[in-house]
């Protein structure tokens, strides 16, 4: 947790860019880092910098729960049969139109570096979807 507090205080990059980079945090990737911020309510675009300690702590607390899930479940999956399996149960990641598990919200899809994410407006923009920067860059 004052690790974590540590990396977020130290770079004025968005939060999901932080999670997604291996420098700093390893073994979190594109599904997961989607995952956990819903789970935090945060928005990816979020400057890590400017997170409140209440939002570290949700961040904190999100990253170790979505991944002992996803660890819990695979050691399950692999039990059962021990070839890989696709990620199961993402609840935001690749859900693009679906409604939030949590809110009944549609889950929207922007896109982020050289790919794209899944977020809940309401879960996690305070309603407002967020604008594709590469769209609006081929608008302007
Ligand atoms: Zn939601």
């Amino acid at each position: 947790m004052a690790r974590l507090r540590e990396i977020v205080r130290a770079g004025r990059t968005q939060v999901k860019g932080l999670l997604r980079d291996q420098r700093l945090i390893s073994g979190i990737g594109d599904a997961y880092s989607d995952e956990i911020l819903h789970a935090a309510r945060l928005s990816p675009f979020k400057l890590a910098d400017s997170l409140t300690d209440d939002q570290v702590a949700a961040l904190h607390s999100a990253i170790v729960t979505v991944l002992g899930e996803a660890v819990a479940e695979a050691r399950a999956l692999a039990a059962e049969r021990p070839e890989p399996h696709p990620r199961l149960r993402m609840r935001v990641h690749g859900r693009t139109g679906e409604a939030c598990h949590a809110c009944g919200d549609t889950i929207r899809e922007v896109s982020f570096a050289d790919s794209a994410l899944q977020y809940c407006p309401t879960c996690q923009t305070g309603g407002r979807p967020l604008a594709d920067r590469r769209l609006s860059r081929l608008l302007r």
